[in-house]
């Protein structure tokens, strides 16, 4: 059994930092499963397809063919484009909760995330990778922050990459994500069985690094 260690958590609790490091340290490799979801949602707008047509949408799905280099900061290619600009915006994220929310889209994406499980091992960051990719996992972290303190870490990231933001639309944009995500039939946000639980308000990326690593050593 290739070991997996899952995290997953709502959006901003810092997972991709988290799992990004932790993969470094251990030389796994890195699922980013928002990352696919957001790449079908940038296909999706690409081809002019409404989210709401999910007929359409999960045909994108099926047919999108993503190259993933997690070698230094996260690049993806669409179809042989260059996305990586546009998957770190709101309105990507957005869209992205929309069609993650059709289980029939979740579906077709499901393979194409295990596929990731490889030797030495694998961090996979999500929302149901404990629950619903990985459930054998050996290894399962819930990382999660208050909406206001994961607002200001989503909004200082965004400023560092030269996006424009604004701090409490993306405060009202995350507590309507973190809504949908939850309120979900189909693999909902949930604190996955056996799972560590780790509030990272007030703790350092270090602590939150540290503790996971000390679930594996
Ligand atoms: O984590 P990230 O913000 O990149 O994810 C974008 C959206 O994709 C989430 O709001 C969620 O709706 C969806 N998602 C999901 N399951 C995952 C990862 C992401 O439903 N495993």
């Amino acid at each position: 059994q290739i070991p997996v260690i899952t995290i997953d958590g709502p959006s901003g609790a810092g997972k991709g930092t988290v799992s990004r490091a932790v993969a470094n340290i251990l030389h796994w490799h890195y699922l980013d499963s928002g990352s696919i979801y957001r790449s079908l949602a940038i296909a999706a707008l690409d081809a002019g397809i409404p989210l709401e047509n999910r007929a359409e949408v999960c045909r994108i799905a099926e047919e999108m063919q993503l190259e993933f280099d997690c070698s230094a900061e996260l690049q993806v290619k669409l179809n042989g484009i260059n996305i990586t600009p546009k998957l770190a915006g709101e309105t990507t994220g957005n869209a992205a909760s929309i069609i993650a929310a059709f289980p029939e889209v979740r579906q077709v994406l499901l393979q194409k995330q295990k596929d990731f499980q490889q030797l030495p091992g694998l961090v996979a960051d999500g929302r149901d990778m404990g629950s619903v990719v990985f459930p054998d996992a050996e290894f399962k972290v819930y990382l999660t922050a208050g909406s206001r303190e994961r607002a200001l870490r989503r909004y200082k990231q965004l400023i560092e990459k030269g996006i424009d933001a604004n701090l409490d639309q993306i405060t009202r944009e995350i507590e309507e994500r973190d809504l949908r995500d939850s309120a979900r039939a189909t693999a909902p946000l949930t604190v996955p069985a056996g799972a560590l639980y780790i509030d990272s308000s007030s703790l350092s990326i270090q602590e939150v690094i540290d503790r996971v690593i000390n679930l594996v050593r």
